[in-house]
């Protein structure tokens, strides 16, 4: 029956794109014919209108017909630390299709990527007339309130507001421990909205330390959470800039309260736990790349980063394509705004900070794509991970 209707409006319709829902993102729409879409990649530049990512798309279709629709997804070609690169959407990162509204998401298969152009062509045999496409499993605010709803009553969970984003949204630390535990891990989740891998990953870490079996972990470490850095970035459907295009992940050595309240906000946060005379043992913020994967830390502490490497490897699904990275203290020696939040907190706290770079293409210790199981999965053995680590 469904069947049969979707075919009957077939006929008497055109697909259309709509992106007019939290997290979607688009450029230009081009219809080229009724079963050809050019979609252009929004992108976003910084402040400079330098370093211009390419790297989020999430879009609906309405009113698809029963046959081939062919999905063009141009406009690709960006900036990386101010070197050019012909974009970080390839052949390698297949998109994500739902037909359920988000609450589950298949890699695509059927798609042809032109490094000439270049363009990631995605054909389409839709299996109902409305379905979402997106570079990677979305993970909204809206996500993140229904995670917080689930676990708000927990007695080992706590959340405070420290601050507002540009466009006014609440910047969330969450803490969770129980007893009286003497170590702090924090955690940072987020950074760049695009990376929605990271989120997924947060969520199965949260839900893991308040599992009954995370019961140790909270007796023995204060778990601080900044489960969402970038609330604007993730509402707009943003890449990597937040809403004055300042990176999140580059300016901690800037922090001007107008320009990035959410630096400012998290360094308060942070400062006030040590002038409270808590320690931090370590700091971890974890980001997607597309094919590469690896673990990045203050050279100052490289035994405590090659004990947390190697827990990583013996304990999770990481799959590093390099050895551990020793961090220089800014990403572009000379400029001020390039400091990343490891870096940064080095120089102002002296704190033991890890960056995790986790792959979005085909992971070879999973043997597959990366799926949202996947990453919760990780959650849940990162934080082992990390408690092999600071033991
Ligand atoms: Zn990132």
């Amino acid at each position: 029956m469904k069947a049969a209707l979707f075919l009957a409006a077939s006929i008497l319709s055109a697909a259309s794109v709509h992106t007019d829902f939290e997290g979607a993102s688009l450029g230009q729409i081009e219809k080229v014919s009724e079963t050809n879409f050019r979609l252009h990649v929004a992108g976003q530049a910084d402040q400079h209108n330098r370093n211009r990512q390419a790297s989020w798309y999430y879009f609906r279709i309405d009113d698809a017909a029963a046959g081939e629709l062919i999905l063009d997804i141009v406009n690709l070609p960006g900036e990386y630390n101010f070197k050019p690169n012909k974009g970080a959407i390839t052949g390698d990162t297949p998109p994500v299709i739902s037909y359920d509204n988000g609450r589950t998401w298949t890699h695509m298969t059927t798609f042809e990527y032109n490094a000439a152009e270049p363009r990631l062509r995605l054909r389409v045999k839709p299996a109902e007339a409305r379905f979402w496409i997106a570079h990677t499993p979305p993970y909204t605010n809206e996500n993140l309130m229904r995670l917080r709803n689930e676990i708000a009553k927990d007695s080992a969970f706590h959340e405070e507001t420290i601050g507002k984003s540009v466009d006014g949204r609440d910047l969330l630390l969450w803490t969770i421990a129980a007893g009286s535990p003497r170590k702090t891990v924090w955690l940072m989740f987020r950074q760049h909205s695009w990376e929605s891998g990271s989120s997924w990953v947060g969520e199965g870490a949260i839900r893991a330390l308040l599992s009954p079996a995370g019961r140790a972990l909270r007796e023995s470490i204060t778990w601080k959470i900044f489960p969402l850095a970038d609330p604007d970035g993730v509402a707009s459907g943003g890449v990597r800039f937040n809403r004055k295009g300042y990176d999140l992940n580059r300016n901690w050595d800037t922090a001007a309260e107008l320009d990035m309240p959410e630096i400012t906000a998290q360094r308060r946060a942070i400062a006030k736990w040590i002038k409270g005379g808590h320690t931090v043992d370590l700091f971890f913020s974890l980001h997607n790349t597309e094919p590469s994967e690896y673990l990045e830390g203050i050279a100052k502490f490289q035994p405590l980063g090659e004990k947390f490497f190697a827990a990583l490897k013996q304990l999770t699904t990481f799959a590093p394509t390099r050895p551990l990275i020793a961090t220089e203290a800014t990403t572009t020696p000379g400029m001020p705004g390039r400091m990343t939040v490891i870096q940064g907190l080095f120089k102002d706290f002296q704190i033991p900070g890890f960056l995790m770079e986790q792959r979005i293409a085909f992971n070879d210790r999973l043997g597959h794509l990366p799926t949202v199981e996947d990453r919760h999965a990780f959650g849940s053995q990162l934080v082992r991970a990390i408690d092999e680590a600071i033991k």
